[in-house]
């Protein structure tokens, strides 16, 4: 889609758990090739907005259309092969494989449904095909010479990236990205942030969970507030952060 095409449109998004409303009615777009902030103090309900999006929960109301579909009700498995990927506000590599086989589970999770068992039962030419689209993913982040250490044998930055590699084996529209600047150093942050910049010039749309508002505040084009579960508000970064509500409620402390 050209850039400034709406391709995430989320209306009346609401879920509740048990008697706590951890997501309160809300709405908002990214367009394709933009990089959007979604940000809050914690509990605010990020996260469960991602889960939401990606048919991890199901929500108690409200629609969600990716592309002009509606993806309510869908599977996580078809919402991913739809186009959507997403890394986990913890590293999820797998401990005792290397970096190019952690990237090979997003290329097989790309058309099958459950990943590690299936990954230890693969015919010659389906591995070799995954290992290549994880050594063409590994290449495109910069990470082609650490193929074969051990993931978790590599700095948190490095990490977060082969999860972000692990999640462009989808051939995602739209990525998101749960704090994934939380605890790297400074450099490592200002890689990410290349990257990133990076990905939306390849038309990738971002969408992105950070405390980090010097990262966020550089990187993205416009900002979505959460709190307590509502929108408090969503612009370009610049008149957000000076919008009174936001600062006191997140801002200002
Ligand atoms: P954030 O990512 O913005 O910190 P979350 O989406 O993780 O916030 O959480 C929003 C609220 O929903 C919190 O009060 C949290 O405790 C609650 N919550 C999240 N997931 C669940 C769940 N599976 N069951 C019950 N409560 C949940
Ligand atoms: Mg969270």
């Amino acid at each position: 889609a050209p850039r400034g095409t709406p391709i995430l449109e989320v209306a009346g998004l609401h879920k509740t758990f048990g008697g706590l409303t951890a997501v309160n009615n809300i709405a908002f777009s990214v367009a394709a090739g933009e990089i959007v902030g979604l940000i809050g103090p914690n509990g605010a309900g990020k996260s469960t907005t991602f889960n939401l999006l990606t048919g991890v929960t199901a929500p108690s109301a409200g629609s969600v259309r990716f592309a002009g579909q509606p993806l309510i009700g869908l599977p996580a498995r078809t919402i991913a092969r739809l186009g959507i990927a997403r890394t986990f506000q913890h590293v999820k590599l797998v401990a005792s494989m290397s970096v190019i086989e952690n990237v090979a589970i997003g290329a097989h999770l790309r058309g099958h449904a459950s990943a590690l068992d299936g990954l230890l039962r693969l015919d010659r030419a389906e591995e070799a095909r995954l290992f290549a689209e994880a050594a063409r993913q590994l290449a495109r982040v910069g990470l082609a010479d650490a193929a074969d250490r051990p993931a978790t044998s590599l700095a948190l930055g490095q990490q977060r990236i082969v999860e972000i590699a692990r999640a462009l084996c989808l051939d995602p529209v739209l990525l998101l990205l749960d704090e994934p600047a939380a605890g790297l150093r400074h450099n490592e942050k200002a890689e990410l942030a290349t990257l990133l910049r990076r990905l939306r010039e390849e038309g990738v749309a971002i969408l992105l969970v950070e405390h980090d508002m010097d990262f966020v505040m550089n990187l993205t084009d416009r900002l979505v507030v959460m709190d307590f579960g509502t929108k408090l508000a969503e612009g370009p970064a610049e008149t957000v952060r000076n919008d009174p509500a936001v600062i006191e409620a997140y801002l200002g402390s």
